[in-house]
């Protein structure tokens, strides 16, 4: 009897709910069946909550009504979070098709593009807020009758213009006061009311006028305004040509059309004056998708950009998912930085998801760079994209000069040769600045024993500590493994320990001395670590108030500081040997970027480089040639080398506590990959740092000629890792397109 009930009341369930699917933010591949009430509607990319374990969790509907699968109990969901698809439909193609070519789980891909609060299930609608305005009396009342009440007369005043929000009224700029506010509603003059913030609505209004182009720019800008549908145009313009007026004027076009731009920028922090530039020509409303928004104001930035608010929307290579209502052109502003490929969990490329979402939105996009990646210059070679170059310098900025310092043999001084100090005195001795590259923080990257060679390891990388003296410390700057500066070598107990290289704060400290009337302005990860530093570093860098400028690669990225007339990179030799295939191309980029910095105003330029190896081939490319020309060099070698962009790769990476183990892992995966001609296998190898943090890294390295040949590979592949008992003792992920080795 009471199996016979058991049965009916299933039955009696299952005839009123359906079965959806849902993707979920796990590490894992699969999808998730629960049922839901046929009384329920949901559409596919609406998010509801379901249970998972002991925990609920946000999913995104993929498919509804189902077919059971399995022999699974599957749960009932809990609640459905939106009544439309969170997504418009270009942006959920694109993470669709991005969770595919990444291989990577699509729940979490999905997630990965949410705002933290639609992760969470928080509605996607702007919060409603408390506003305050007028009565009629308060309307009628004669605002002398509150001359003895200055602060409501001026609250007053100001609620005549409009109601104010309850934030607007606390903002501290305006000081309005609390009591105030409550005495006028006491009065009946004012009555508050709960309304949500709306997309704001916009037209073009051009701020400040248009530079006339020169002949090279009105050739770019013509181009880009031509293009219908999507295409993707590669802006190569050394800098200084004028590539963001080129930016501005295709803009222009975009937003007189009532259509958007999505910009993408390496780091916002860091471009202040191209985003400055932006809000002088355009009066229209700008989000900026920065580090510093707070989980809601990402959120209202977010539904700003999704139902046509925001006119320009600016950000990191996050920002590629931002959903925008009236798309009309994508922009990707230094296109060759490696910071537009995310280097953990979903592994994607912004720059290559640009390429998709352009097609799919069919609108234009643009690749700008003074040194692009030689991914973009192949496809620009192959006129997949339309090359467009601007060669000129722009605004009359004379070409720079080039000289390179053989250090062999050379006295230093911190790492400055004498010919480097002397062009800086000469420098300076003009009124003008100095900027110097150093690509190593901290004081030392190495403490040694004087007495008996003895280095300062860390214990839990194949790695030196770095010194940092003015913090009193011992830093690893692999795995952030800290410890006191020893007084005693560890190996014979001498007290004669000494840094050994130059870091940036070394060079500080020296150049102090050694120019004790030229202030040193340093900017590094340390010194602009607090919120708001790297800003007010960058605006003393540009008003010249520091004739010498020192700083990491961080320095390198647009920013023009128009009275430097003299940049040194000051050690370039470990880029010019070292194991990852890209080494030479970004020291490439660097150079150009960092050469871009000298002479932007009307003075002549000059850029030093120092090296132990004045011949190398590839300095004496660059200098002589240019970075066009370097890189079309480079692509050769890439071609004779089978590597990118005349290749297509995948890594597979694992890490464990034991060698052994990881490498096991990585023989037993390989083993599972079929031969194919066209497909080559490197490894097992050491990573180029093996012991990081604790774990020994390994990878296998997948060579292909022909991506689909890659992507079918992997497809077949990736199914059967799970059954893999060796691959489960170790930490292992896929990089597609890897950029780091
Ligand atoms: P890039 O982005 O290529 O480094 P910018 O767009 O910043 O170059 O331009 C460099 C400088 O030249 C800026 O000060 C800019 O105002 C100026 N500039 C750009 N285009 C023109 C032009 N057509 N006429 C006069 N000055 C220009
Ligand atoms: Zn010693
Ligand atoms: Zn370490």
């Amino acid at each position: 009897l009471h199996a016979a009930l058991m049965h009916r009341k299933i039955a009696a369930m299952t005839a009123d709910t359906r079965i959806i699917r849902v993707a979920l933010p796990v590490p894992l591949a699969q999808l998730y069946d629960y049922d839901l009430p046929l009384a329920q509607d949901i559409v596919v990319g609406a998010r509801l909550r379901v249970p998972f374990g002991q925990r609920q969790l946000v999913g995104i509907c993929m498919a509804d009504q189902v077919d059971a699968e399995g022999e699974f109990q599957r749960k009932p969901a809990l609640a459905v979070i939106d009544d439309q698809p969170l997504w418009p439909q270009p942006i959920w193609q694109l993470l669709n098709w991005a969770a595919g070519y990444y291989c990577h789980a699509l729940g979490d891909a999905l997630a990965h593009a949410m705002p933290v609060l639609l992760r969470k299930g928080e509605a996607a609608a702007y919060q409603s807020q408390r506003y305050y305005r007028l009565s009629e009396a308060g309307e009628d009342i004669d605002i002398n009758a509150l001359k003895r009440a200055p602060q409501q007369q001026r609250l007053l005043n100001a609620l005549r213009q409009g109601p104010l929000s309850s934030a607007q009224i606390n903002a501290t700029d305006e000081g309005f006061s609390a009591a105030a506010l409550r005495a006028l509603q006491e009065k009946g003059w004012v009555h508050a009311e709960q309304r949500s913030r709306r997309a704001p609505s916009w037209q073009l209004q051009q701020a400040e006028a248009p530079l006339p182009l020169n002949k090279e720019q009105a050739i770019a800008v013509a181009a880009i305004n031509r293009a219908s549908g999507a295409a993707t145009y590669l802006l190569e313009g050394v800098t200084g040509s004028g590539k963001t007026e080129v930016y501005l004027q295709a803009m222009a076009e975009v937003l007189a059309r009532g259509q958007q731009v999505l910009l993408l920028v390496p780091e916002i922090g860091l471009t202040p004056q191209t985003l400055a530039r932006m809000q002088a020509r355009f009066a229209v409303p700008i989000v900026m998708l920065h580090s510093g928004l707070t989980d809601r104001e990402r959120l209202d930035a977010w539904l700003d950009a999704r139902d046509g608010g925001a006119a320009i929307v600016v950000g990191t290579r996050s920002a590629i998912f931002t959903p925008c209502q009236r798309l009309g052109m994508i922009i990707i502003d230094e296109e060759h930085d490696a910071s537009f490929k995310q280097q953990d969990g979903f592994r994607y490329n912004a720059r290559d998801l640009a390429v998709k979402r352009a097609q799919l939105e069919q609108v234009p996009l643009l690749l700008g760079s003074a040194t692009p990646s030689l991914e973009s210059l192949e496809n620009a070679r192959q006129q997949r994209y339309h090359w467009l170059q601007l060669k000129q310098r722009a605004g009359g900025a004379k070409a720079v000069k080039h000289r390179v310092i053989d250090l062999k043999q050379q006295p230093l001084e911190a790492g400055l040769s004498t010919p480097l100090l002397t062009l800086m005195q000469t420098t300076l001795d003009k009124g003008e600045q100095v900027l110097l590259f150093l690509n190593r923080r901290g004081y030392a990257p190495a403490l040694m024993c004087h007495e008996c060679g003895w280095l300062a390891q860390c214990p839990r990388c194949d790695a030196y500590f770095t010194v940092h003296q003015q913090l009193g410390l011992l830093q690893c700057h692999h795995c952030g493994t800290q410890r006191p500066l020893p007084r005693q070598c560890h190996d014979c107990g001498s007290t004669q320990l000494v840094g050994r290289g130059v870091g940036t704060e070394q060079l500080e400290q020296v150049l102090s001395k050694r120019f004790p009337d030229h202030p040193v302005l340093r900017i590094d990860r340390d010194s602009t670590r607090r919120k708001g530093e790297l800003d007010k570093h960058l605006q003393a860098a540009t008003e010249a108030r520091y004739p010498i400028l020192l700083g990491t690669q961080m320095l390198a990225k647009g920013h023009h500081f128009p009275q430097v007339t003299l940049v040194a990179l000051l050690d370039v030799d470990a880029a010019l040997y070292s194991a990852d295939f890209r080494a030479p191309e970004r020291l490439g980029q660097l150079y150009t970027q960092v050469a871009g910095r000298a002479g932007r105003a009307e003075k002549a330029g000059m850029v030093v480089l120092q090296t132990h190896h004045p011949e190398h081939d590839l300095i004496q490319d660059l200098i002589n040639n240019g970075y066009g020309h370097f890189a079309l060099t480079s692509l050769q070698e890439r071609q004779q080398a089978a590597l990118p962009p005349c290749s297509h790769l995948a890594l597979f990476r694992a890490e464990g506590m034991q060698r052994e183990q990881v490498i096991a892992a990585l023989d037993a995966l390989s083993a599972q990959l079929p031969t194919h001609p066209q497909v080559q296998v490197l490894g097992p190898l050491p990573a180029l740092m093996e012991r990081k943090a604790g774990r020994y890294r390994y990878q296998l390295l997948l060579q292909c000629e022909q991506r689909a040949i890659r992507q079918q590979l992997l497809q077949h592949v990736l199914p059967t890792l799970a059954r893999l008992p060796e691959l489960r003792k170790v930490r292992w992920s896929l990089d597609i397109d890897p950029q780091d080795f």
